[in-house]
């Protein structure tokens, strides 16, 4: 009778599910399901626990089982595994099931749902390209996303910035912006105020950033000091030069359509320029292939070549070859070799 009493210790671990191993005491009249449930005490879990089994050296484990007729021994150490579907035979494992299993083992890990409140203060604290936490230097976009300047101007430069960032085609269309810390050492991650009013950037208030000086000011601290000059530098600005920062729909179509429009009117000014050499070339016949090179000229100078910003000791093809497609040679393929070097040979 003592001997039936005695209670077992052993290991349980899941790499599956990123469980470390840990150890327990049990009774050896503990069912193996009773023991999932245990691990899992919190939520109606059901169908995730029927995702899950123990091995015990590598041979799957009844749930009915209890440790004892399972036979597993003090020490032992007992795997929780995931099912997967493996072309059946248990008479129930589908894709469809499998895929549950999944997306219930994502839900044990995640088991609260995404607050819609704090994917909207996310824009606030973290970076609107690569979500990482915000540290200076930032910059916005011209229509009032915020960014970490390193990862954007990466983004940017290895051409990774997705559709909704299209918009973000050099480095100019980045607006350099000083958001003020709020001073505390304790955290980790940095907090923004602004530096009249004490506002939090947080999202609770709206925040202005002053294309010109970069300056990032809450709305309020603007509204209530009426003045065409900075709050923090004095210097002057116009209506045009305030960009609202994670500004609601209608703020952001409005940013846009400036943005648009200031496009538009570079890009007239530059057809002017380019018009106006090449009537410059009509006056003399013998000019025109030379205005017509320096048009062109200047359109090739304005693309980027990776070459161009070669590291010092980077040979300049190689470094090259990273950004573009690589050089054409004459390598043939085969259909079992793709591009074998048989040239080489
Ligand atoms: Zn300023």
């Amino acid at each position: 009778m003592a001997s039936s009493k005695k209670m077992l210790q052993i290991f349980v671990a899941s790499p599956d599910l990123g469980l470390p191993s840990r150890s327990l005491t049990l009774s050896p009249y503990l069912t193996l399901h009773s023991l999932k449930l245990s691990l899992f005490p919190s939520q109606n879990l059901t169908q995730t626990l029927n995702c899950l089994y123990f091995s015990l050296n590598g041979k799957p484990l009844l749930d009915s089982s209890t440790l004892s007729s399972a036979d597993v021994k003090p020490s032992s150490l007992l795997t929780l595994r995931l099912r997967f579907s493996g072309g059946g035979g248990d008479g129930g494992a589908t894709g469809a099931e499998s895929r549950d299993c999944y997306l219930n083992m994502y839900a044990v890990k995640k088991p609260d749902k995404v607050d819609p409140n704090e994917t909207r203060l996310s824009r606030w604290t973290t970076c609107a390209f690569s979500s990482e936490p915000l540290a200076p230097p930032c910059v916005i976009d011209r229509i009032g996303n915020i960014f970490n300047k390193e990862s954007l101007v990466e983004a940017l430069i290895h051409k990774r910035l997705p559709k909704e960032f299209s918009h973000i085609r050099r480095l100019k269309d980045m607006i350099p912006v000083h958001l003020s810390p709020i001073p505390d050492a304790g955290r980790q991650e940095m907090r923004f105020q602004c530096p009249i009013s004490g506002l939090e950037f947080n999202g609770k208030y709206g925040f202005v950033a002053i294309k010109g000086c970069g300056h990032v000011l809450s709305g309020k601290a603007l509204k209530e000091v009426k003045t065409s000059a900075c709050l923090v530098c004095h210097k002057e600005f116009s209506e045009l030069d305030k960009i609202v920062i994670n500004g609601t729909l209608e703020e952001v179509a409005l940013l846009r359509e400036r943005m648009e429009e200031e496009r538009g009117r570079s890009r007239e000014k530059m057809e002017k320029n380019v018009g106006c050499s090449l009537s410059g070339a009509k006056h003399g016949v013998g000019e025109t292939a030379g205005s017509l090179e320096c048009v062109g000229k200047d359109r090739s100078a304005k693309r980027f070549k990776a070459v161009d910003i070669a590291p010092v000791n980077a040979t300049k093809e190689v470094y090259a070859s990273i950004f573009t497609s690589s050089k054409k040679t004459e390598f043939k393929e085969t259909y079992s070799c793709r591009s074998l070097p048989l040239g080489r040979n």
